[in-house]
C-alpha cells in the first residue's frame, strides 16, 4: 500500500475531484475546502516538498506555477487569488507530496495566521 495519499489520488486509488490531468501534473479540489475555490496543483511524481525539489525539476516547477494560473482562470476567480506552497512543520505541511493550494472566491486576509 502507497504511504502517500496524493499519490494514490494520482494513480485513482483514492477518488478526487479532478480539476485537471496532464503528463506531468494533477489538479484537484481540496477535501477540506478553505475558500469557495480550494484547489491543490501536484506533480504526478512523488516529490516530498519544496526542499526535495531539484534543479533538474526547474520545468516541472514552472509547469505547476502556470497550472495553478490557468486552474485559477478556469475556476473565475478573475478579481484575484492565492497561490500557496506550505512546507514542513512551521509551514503548515501536512501531506508530504509538493502540493501547490489555489485558494480564491472570496477577499483573502494578510497576513495568514
Ligand atoms: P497542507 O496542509 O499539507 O499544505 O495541505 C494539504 C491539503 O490536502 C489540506 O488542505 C487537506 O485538506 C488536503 N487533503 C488531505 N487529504 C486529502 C484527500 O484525501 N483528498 C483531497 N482532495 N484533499 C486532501
Ligand atoms: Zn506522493
Amino acid at each position: 500500500m502507497s504511504p502517500c495519499v496524493f499519490c494514490d489520488i494520482v494513480e485513482g486509488k483514492i477518488p478526487a475531484k479532478i480539476a485537471h490531468e496532464d503528463h506531468l501534473a494533477v489538479a484537484f479540489h481540496d477535501v477540506s475546502p478553505k475558500a469557495p475555490v480550494h484547489v491543490l496543483v501536484i506533480p504526478r511524481e512523488h516529490v516530498a516538498d519544496l526542499d526535495a525539489a531539484t534543479p533538474s525539476q526547474e520545468l516541472l516547477l514552472g509547469h505547476l506555477l502556470l497550472l495553478a494560473r490557468e486552474v485559477a482562470d478556469r475556476e473565475g476567480l478573475g478579481n484575484g487569488y492565492r497561490v500557496v506552497i506550505n512546507r514542513g512543520a512551521d509551514g503548515g505541511q501536512t501531506v508530504d507530496h509538493l502540493h501547490l493550494h489555489v485558494l480564491g472566491g472570496r477577499p483573502l486576509s494578510w497576513p495568514p495566521g
